[in-house]
């Protein structure tokens, strides 16, 4: 018997071959979202719902906007060389999927290999804008730890001038540690805007000079002298470009008409919790669940191609809900008489080990449920798990 066959419906069934061939591993979500809360285990998430509820009469039950993200997942935070990660080991783990070593930033463990972030593949590769914003000094662990590469995070101006390299979009953060360099280098502020990003100082230098197309560094302190060393730690006052604003200006220079990925870091709360300041913990927090509104609210309007990972490189402090037998007493707490009698527990002045949690909204979501490792979730983002 003769079949024949019609070459069209040859054709018709191929076409799922070639592009089942050709797939190469698709991002989880056009918009992306990644928050950081330095230092912000699980219980400083609850002891900040606990605020919450006691500010409504109530025992328990309040949330956070990401606390309250339909997805749950638990991440191991280790580094490469101890139980205890510190920021930059954490925020390369996260943000390149490798584990280094305590101290180290964008390398591997031999300190000289360069590992790239997931933001890098997500630029070069996918054509990905990309937004990085800290609430503490843009050459910071963190935030370093996606633009940067270095055998010791301390090297903060040598960081920075590797900020052009990544033509990243956007940077926001409240400095620069190590202005000036150190052998009488240009300043942070000249060799940025010679290589061709426009340093913005406050919301009102940031709309003056605002442009489609710039390239943007946003340092929120819009004072004069604060173009000089920023401390490691500059708290949120009135002065300073708020978290949620800074990640408003970020998503106008972004747009919505290519992908983009935002990293956006609550540096402070890891300070706070060093530092045993429960309202100062809970209020940075809060700061930070600020600019996951402003995110939010875009999910909102893109809920099917946007993705929100909230998340933390470490805990700090191994703080507790209730203390002793004693239950937070929060009206002594907030009045500012927090004599380390409150019912909150602290166990160290350092970072512990415990693992962190992961909350998500959004597309491919899913993935961020269950335990896993750090090192896991640049792969979630870039599809390739
Ligand atoms: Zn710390």
């Amino acid at each position: 018997m003769k079949l024949k066959i019609n070459p069209l419906f040859v054709l018709l069934l191929l076409i799922p071959v070639f592009v089942g061939c050709s797939s190469k591993p698709q991002p989880a979500a056009k918009y992306i979202f990644l928050f950081i809360g330095d230092g912000m285990g699980a219980p400083q998430v609850g002891v900040t719902e606990s605020y919450l509820s006691y500010l409504e009469g109530k025992q328990g039950g309040e949330k956070l906007t990401f606390s309250a993200f339909p997805v749950y997942g638990v991440a191991d935070s280790y580094s490469a060389d101890a139980i205890i990660t510190d920021s930059s080991a954490a925020g390369t783990a996260i943000a390149s999927g490798t584990k280094t070593c305590n101290g180290m930033v964008g390398v591997a463990e031999d300190g000289e290999t360069y590992v790239n972030s997931f933001a890098v593949n997500l630029k070069q590769d996918y054509g990905y804008k990309v937004g990085i914003l800290s609430s503490v000094p843009v050459n910071h662990a963190t935030p370093a730890s996606f633009y940067g590469h270095d055998r010791s995070r301390g090297n903060y101006y040598a960081i920075t001038t590797q900020i052009p390299e990544s033509g990243f979009d956007f940077f926001g953060g409240s400095g620069f540690i190590e202005y000036s360099g150190p052998h009488g280098d240009d300043d942070s502020e000249v060799f940025l805007e010679e290589n061709g990003y426009t340093v913005v100082f406050g919301q009102q230098e940031f709309e003056k000079e605002y442009e489609p197309g710039k390239k943007i560094v946003m340092i929120s302190n819009p004072v004069e002298e604060h173009r000089g060393n920023t401390p490691n730690y500059a708290k949120q006052t009135d002065t300073l470009v708020t978290l949620a604003r800074m990640m408003e200006n970020c998503l106008e220079v972004l747009g919505d008409r290519e992908p983009f990925f935002v990293m956006c870091e609550g540096g402070e709360i890891d300070w706070e919790c060093h530092g045993h300041n429960t309202m100062g913990m809970v209020n940075s927090i809060i700061n930070m669940d600020e600019a996951i509104k402003v995110a939010y609210e875009f999910y909102l309007k893109h809920p099917k191609q946007t993705l929100i990972v909230v998340t933390a490189d470490h805990e700090t402090g191994g703080v507790t809900l209730g203390n002793q037998g004693h239950f937070p007493k929060w009206k002594r707490i907030a009045a500012g008489e927090d004599d380390g009698n409150n019912g909150i527990g602290w166990t160290t002045h350092g970072h512990t080990g415990n693992p962190v949690p992961v909350f998500a909204v959004g597309r491919n979501s899913g993935k961020f449920t269950g335990h896993y490792d750090n090192t896991d979730i640049s792969r979630k983002l870039l599809g390739l798990e």
